[in-house]
């Protein structure tokens, strides 16, 4: 179900627009579906034929993303494993201080290296609906003040779909807009787009790496624009939001830790508007990547913030339960359906 298809079969059952947005918006809010006024009123201005629909709009709307099994964390975050309608599988994966991080896409087409959900390529896009049904499901299980497009998927690749859950949940989803935090590996097309949105995502930057040829590698099907550039275009954004920009950083032992990354990544970074996440690696099968001991990581931390460059930690939530960043796959083998 696509967000046109929702409006036309509410607008077919004879819903005005008033009641169109409020029964949509009743539902971002992980509300029962209602005209969002109180019943007496619902009942006198709703026509009979859509309240006697909302039972099984309510029923399609919650097959968009339903959970299939929750596997909680140390840390109080918790990944989610989600069907969808098609029978496709997604993670989401609740973050502690009532945060999300949904998924965009159905596996990647980047393949970063350092990432389990890119091993398997792309199988399809996340409608905007279905995005935001990861949100809904969220809510019936914790308040969510903080979506974060920061699960399966580069949602650069799915452009449209992403922009119009961030338009639904920054309109009628009550989260604030730097609340909202697109993620990507840097694609022109996010530069053009997202000044021009009327709910402005806050912008995190997966960088990586100061070296062109470096990054090429870690991530080899992001598109060939330099480090200088992505600094350049995503400075611009922050300025125009007022939020700085999040650079995000998988710290991998003896590849992106080394003293000439960290001054590359001083200079670039000095009197910019941005704040540098460094995120230990996060352990997955098979790979031959490590994380730096975590004195290296102090030191790391100690000398881009003594070089004025503002750098924080970011230990991935839900590491122990697979769910840290790089680890989502939608695994079914372990997760038996509750
Ligand atoms: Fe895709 Fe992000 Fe994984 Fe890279 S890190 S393969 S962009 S999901």
């Amino acid at each position: 179900m696509q967000l046109t298809h929702l409006h036309q079969r509410l607008a077919d059952l004879g819903a005005l627009p008033v009641h169109r947005e409020r029964i949509i918006r009743s539902w971002i809010q992980g509300k029962p579906l209602s005209t969002g006024t109180s019943r007496r009123e619902a009942q006198h201005f709703l026509p009979l034929s859509v309240r006697n629909a909302l039972p099984q709009l309510t029923a399609d709307l919650d097959n968009l993303a339903r959970i299939r099994s929750q596997h909680p964390g140390a840390d109080g975050s918790a990944r989610l494993l989600v069907d969808l309608p098609d029978g496709q599988m997604i993670e989401s994966v609740l973050l502690p201080r009532d945060g999300v991080c949904v998924s965009s896409q159905v596996g990647c087409a980047v393949a970063c290296r350092f990432c389990m959900t890119g091993k398997s390529g792309l199988l399809r896009q996340v409608s905007s609906l279905e995005i935001v049904a990861q949100v809904v499901q969220a809510r019936r299980l914790r308040p969510v003040k903080k979506v974060v497009f920061m699960g399966m998927g580069e949602p650069a690749h799915n452009l449209d779909n992403v922009l119009e859950a961030i338009d639904l949940l920054g309109t009628y989803g009550g989260i604030g807009h730097k609340n909202l935090v697109f993620s990507t590996v840097g694609d022109l097309r996010v530069f053009e787009r997202l000044p021009t949105l009327r709910v402005k995502p806050a912008l995190a930057l997966s960088l990586h790496t100061t070296k062109a040829d470096l990054r090429e590698h870690l991530l080899p099907k992001a598109p060939k624009i330099s480090p200088r550039d992505l600094a350049e275009l995503s400075e611009d954004y922050a300025r125009r939001v007022g939020y700085p920009i999040q650079v995000q950083w998988t710290l991998l032992k003896d590849i992106n830790d080394g003293q000439e990354e960290l001054e590359a990544l001083a200079d670039l970074y000095r009197g910019k508007y941005a704040v540098i996440n460094l995120i230990p690696f996060n352990s997955l099968e098979g790979d031959h990547y490590q994380r730096p001991s975590g004195e290296r990581i102090v030191e790391i931390v100690r000398h881009l913030n003594s070089r004025g460059i503002l750098t924080k930690v970011r230990n991935s939530a839900g590491q122990d339960v697979d769910g840290g960043c790089g680890q989502l796959r939608a695994r079914a083998i372990d997760t038996p359906r509750k």
